[in-house]
C-alpha cells in the first residue's frame, strides 16, 4: 500500500488520520515503514534525510546500535515492574549531575506530564494561583498551557483550545519573549503568581533565541518577586549541550522540565529542581503526582545509553554545530527570508528579519513556507512540516547528507 491508501483508511479511524496534529501534512502525510541513522524509508519507496528526528529526541539518529542494544538487554529482563529500579537511580544521577538547577528529579512519561506536574508543584509550594507563560511558548497539550501556545496550535491558528475552561485560562498570564520589562510590569501588579514558565530557547515557533541578558534578567525579576522560575528544557535538554540551556546561558532555574532526548526516543518526561521544592511532592509532601508508566525500564535504559554516549563523545556537539553551520553559511541570502541557528537546531523563516517573539513569528509567509517545504521533500529532505517547528541535525548525519540538504535549500529557496 502507498501513503495515499493508508491515509484513506486512517482518516476513517482517527481524527485527521493522525495521532498528533503536527503530523497532519496536506494533502496526506507520508507513512514511514522504517528508519536507520539519518534516514527514513516511506511506504512510497522513497528514502528521506530526516531533519525532524521525531521532533527532537533522536540526537543519535534512528535505530542507533548502542541504544538498541540497551533496549534489547532490558527487554529480556521485563519491561514493567511497578517497583523502583536501579535504572532510575542511574538516570536521575546523570541528569541531576549535569544540570546546575537540579537537586532532585521525578520521572514521568511525557513532556506534557512534566510541565503539568511542575506547575502544580509550583502552586503547591508557593500557595499562589496564577502562572505566567510566554506567548507562543509550548509546554505540551494540557489545559494550563494551551493559551497562545506554539507548535501545532500556531499552525492551526488556535489561540485558545476549545474545551479549556475560561476560568482556568484566567490563571495563565502571558508575556512576550525577550521582554523583561513586560514581565516586571506584570509581576509588580500582581502578587498571586506562583511561577514563570518558559522555554529558555523557543523551539516551537520555529527557533527564537534569547537576547543577550534576557534569561539573567528573568531570573532576577522572578527572584525579586518570589515567583518560581521554571525552564522547560524538553527540547533544549542535551540538545544545546550537556547541561541544557541553564548551563549554556549560566542561569539557574528553580524547577526544570525534560523529555525528548532523555528517553533516547522512547516516551519519557521528568521534572526536577531545588530539594526544598521537590520534597513537597508525594509521598514526602502534599502535592500529589503519580503514574503507572513513570520511570518505565525501557525508556530509562534508552535514556541512560543516550546520555552515556553523549558524555563519552562530547566532541559530537562540536561536530553537529559545524555541520549545521555549513548549512547556515550556504543558504542563499535574499530579501525574503532569514536564518537562525543554535548548535544543531536551525530554521529558515519566510520573514526578512529573524523574529524575536511570537508576534513577529506570525508575520512569516506560511504559503511560501508550504511550497518550500514540499520542494525540500521532493529533493529528499524531510523538514518538520511547519514554519513553526525547529529543524534538527543528529550526530549521525553525514557530510554527504549535509551536502544534499544544502543543495536542496539552494534550489528550493531560489525558486
Ligand atoms: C515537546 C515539548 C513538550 C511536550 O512534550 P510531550 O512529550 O510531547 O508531551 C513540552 N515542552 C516543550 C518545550 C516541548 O518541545
Amino acid at each position: 500500500m502507498k501513503s495515499s491508501d493508508y491515509y484513506e483508511r486512517a482518516k476513517m479511524l482517527m481524527p485527521g488520520g493522525v495521532s498528533s496534529p503536527v503530523r497532519a501534512i496536506r494533502p496526506y502525510p507520508f507513512y514511514t515503514t522504517g528508519a536507520a541513522g539519518s534516514r527514513l524509508t516511506t511506504a512510497d519507496g522513497t528514502d528521506l534525510i530526516d531533519c525532524c528526528l521525531g521532533f527532537g529526541p533522536l540526537i543519535l539518529g534512528h535505530a542507533h546500535p548502542g541504544i538498541r542494544e540497551a533496549i534489547e538487554r532490558q527487554l529480556a529482563s521485563g519491561w514493567l515492574y511497578g517497583t523502583p529500579t536501579p535504572l532510575e537511580i542511574e538516570l536521575a544521577g546523570l541528569i541531576v549531575g549535569d544540570h546546575p538547577g537540579l537537586e532532585m528529579i521525578r520521572f514521568v512519561s511525557s513532556g506534557s506530564e512534566a510541565t503539568m506536574s511542575a506547575i502544580r508543584l509550583a502552586r503547591g509550594y508557593t500557595g499562589k494561583k496564577d502562572i505566567v507563560k510566554v506567548e507562543g511558548g509550548f509546554h505540551g497539550a494540557h489545559d494550563a498551557v494551551l493559551v497562545k501556545a506554539g507548535s501545532g496550535a500556531t499552525t492551526l491558528g488556535i489561540p485558545n483550545s476549545a474545551g479549556v475552561l475560561p476560568e482556568l485560562v484566567e490563571h495563565t498570564r502571558q508575556v512576550p519573549f525577550n521582554n523583561p520589562e513586560a514581565l516586571e510590569t506584570l509581576l509588580s501588579a500582581n502578587d498571586d503568581i506562583a511561577a514563570f514558565i518558559l522555554e529558555p530557547v523557543m523551539g516551537n515557533v520555529g527557533l527564537i533565541l534569547p537576547d543577550e541578558g534576557y534569561l539573567a534578567a528573568v531570573r532576577e525579576i522572578t527572584a525579586a518577586h518570589d515567583v518560581l522560575l521554571i525552564f522547560d528544557e524538553v527540547i533544549t535538554g542535551y540538545r544545546v549541550g550537556i547541561g541544557g540551556a541553564q548551563a549554556a546561558y549560566g542561569v539557574k532555574p528553580d524547577l526544570s522540565t525534560f523529555g525528548k532526548i532523555i528517553g533516547g526516543g522512547l516516551p519519557i518526561g521528568a521534572f526536577g529542581g531545588r530539594r526544598e521544592i521537590m520534597e513537597m511532592i508525594a509521598p514526602l509532601g502534599p502535592v500529589y503526582q503519580a503514574g503507572t508508566f513513570s520511570g518505565n525500564p525501557l525508556s530509562l535504559a534508552a535514556g541512560i545509553a543516550t546520555i552515556r554516549h553523549l558524555h563519552a563523545h562530547s566532541d559530537l556537539y562540536r561536530r553537529m554545530d559545524e555541520a549545521a553551520r555549513a548549512i547556515e553559511e550556504a543558504i542563499p541570502r535574499s530579501g525574503r527570508g532569514s536564518f537562525v541557528r543554535l548548535g544543531s537546531m536551525f530554521k529558515h523563516y519566510f520573514r526578512p528579519e529573524v523574529p524575536r517573539d511570537y508576534r513577529e513569528v506570525q508575520e512569516c509567509d506560511t504559503t511560501a513556507f508550504g511550497k518550500f517545504w514540499k520542494g525540500m521533500l521532493d529533493a529528499g529532505v524531510f523538514l518538520p512540516a511547519s514554519q513553526f517547528e525547529t529543524n534538527f541535525l543528529s550526530a549521525v548525519h553525514t557530510n554527504q547528507d549535509v551536502d544534499q540538504i544544502i543543495a536542496a535549500y539552494v534550489t528550493c529557496l531560489s525558486e
